[in-house]
This record gives structure tokens, C-alpha cells and sequence, in this order.
């Protein structure tokens, strides 16, 4: 049986080192692309509001 491994992100031969990629650049790329996908870095939250718009009352 033979099977056709690729990199999922350039097409090259993948690398038993850094399966299923062919190097840590496109493990690195496809990464980025997860993180792109909308998922949030616990801990880096949206600045809060100061409470200083309370005196404008
Ligand atoms: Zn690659």
C-alpha cells in the first residue's frame, strides 16, 4: 500500500519530523492560519472601559 503524503500547505513531501508539514515554516503558516479562524488568545481581552464616563452623569 502506498500513500501519496503531502504537506497540506505547499503540496511538498511532509517530513517525519514535522508530520503532517514539511517544515516548522508551513506548520507555523497553517498555525496562523488557525489562529486567523477566530480563536481568541486566553488572557488578551478587550481594554475595559475606564470608569471615568460615570462622572459625566
Ligand atoms: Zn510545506
Amino acid at each position: 500500500m502506498t500513500t501519496n503524503r503531502k504537506c497540506p500547505i505547499c503540496g511538498k513531501p511532509r517530513s517525519a519530523e514535522h508530520t503532517p508539514f514539511c517544515s516548522t515554516r508551513c506548520r507555523d503558516r497553517d498555525l496562523v492560519q488557525w489562529l486567523d479562524d477566530g480563536y481568541a488568545i486566553p488572557g488578551e481581552r478587550a481594554p475595559i472601559p475606564t470608569a471615568r464616563d460615570e462622572d459625566d452623569i
